[in-house]
């Protein structure tokens, strides 16, 4: 079920990294509460800003990527590099599809969600410039703009544009995953969408009782789909990943945690052994892959997104500059790296 046949097209994966600014307890400002020795920046981009390399005690990691961002770049510039082409692709049959992986506090959800007040995410410039595709497109009369918001915590989807109801994963016999009850809702201008997406991501902060996680333990994805006379031709999906360091939770943890660490572990390698066996189909000869979708929920359900000749796929890496998260950093690098 997971052989897929890969087309020869302009499908695409690029790998980029983000270091955010130090914030104010790595700068060493003390609090009321705790006094924290000053903490130094240990990431370094060097021109032409594709390296970073990364200092642990004495030994230096180097790595190369299709771009780097330091602090000095804003969500605007970021687009600019990574999204912005996918967005056009999408009028044409293009799906694209961005991910955030990175360490709790790397700044993922910054990146693409913002931070909820002056910092707009990716997401939102994206479905800027599609609205402007879609009202100025010849066509506009046939074709609609539908979205989806949904979780995926412990192995289950829920719904965040309806009250975090649980839907659930139905597989038909080619392997495809379907989410049943799943709203998908037209959006015919952009401030509905806004207003849909700020919905949904209350509904995904507000409380952390076990019904409802904190955000580092669940994968977000929010999709816009392109229908033209109610065929899906394009697609964008946003994917907010679990905090990359969740899935080794070990230690003074109970049951549960244990368990939501070993699917969340499950998911990011799953995710990182597809887009590797996705990308070496894609530069070699031989078109018939196994692709391991059928690991994770979160590939079975990104599984469209990822084949057909017209996919892109891009992966954000974020990474935290102070030198206590020197370990999750150095982790992040090498997952990003292992990924192109
Ligand atoms: P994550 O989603 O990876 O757990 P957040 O996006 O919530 O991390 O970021 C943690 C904090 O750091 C937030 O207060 C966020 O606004 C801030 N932050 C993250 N990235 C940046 C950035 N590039 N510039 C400024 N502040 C940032
Ligand atoms: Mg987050």
């Amino acid at each position: 079920k997971d052989e897929v046949v890969c087309e020869k097209g302009d499908a695409r994966i690029r790998v980029f990294v983000r270091k955010r600014p130090l914030n104010y307890r790595e700068q060493g400002i003390s609090t009321l509460f705790d006094t924290l020795t000053p903490t130094k920046t240990t990431l370094h981009l060097h021109e032409p800003k594709t390296r970073m390399d990364l200092t642990k005690t004495i030994e230096t990691h180097s790595f190369a990527f299709d771009g780097v961002f330091d602090e000095f770049v804003g969500n605007r510039g970021v687009y600019e590099r990574t999204v912005l082409g996918m967005v056009k692709s999408m009028f044409d049959g293009g799906r694209g599809t961005v991910f955030a992986y990175g360490q709790t506090g790397s700044g993922k959800t910054h990146t693409v969600f913002g931070n909820g007040e002056d910092t707009i995410g990716l997401y939102e410039y994206a479905c800027r410039d599609i609205f402007q595709h879609y009202t100025t497109h010849p066509d506009s009369h046939s074709l609609s703009l539908h979205i989806c918001f949904f979780e995926i915590y412990s192995g289950q989807a829920y719904d965040l544009l309806s009250s975090r109801t649980r839907v659930h994963l139905l597989e038909d016999a080619h392997g495809m995953v379907r989410i049943q009850g799943l709203k998908e809702i037209p959006v015919t201008t952009l401030k509905h969408l806004l207003d849909l997406v700020k919905m949904g991501t209350n509904t995904r902060t507000t409380g952390s009782t076990e019904a409802n996680p904190d955000s580092s333990r669940s994968h977000a994805v929010f999709q816009i789909r392109l229908r033209k006379n109610h065929k899906v031709i394009g697609k964008f999906s946003v994917v907010d990943l679990a905090g990359s360091e969740r899935g080794v939770e070990r230690g003074n943890v109970g049951k549960r945690e244990r368990f939501e660490g070993a699917e969340i572990n499950k998911s990011l390698l799953a995710l990182k052994e597809c887009i590797r066996a996705l990308y070496r189909s894609r530069s070699s000869q031989s078109m018939k892959q196994h692709i391991p979708f059928r690991a994770s929920k979160l590939t079975q359900i990104l599984r469209d997104s990822f084949v057909g000749a017209r996919s892109q796929t891009v992966m954000i890496a974020t990474v935290s500059p102070g030198s206590n998260s020197v370990d999750h950093s150095l982790n992040t690098l090498r997952y990003a790296d292992r990924v192109k």
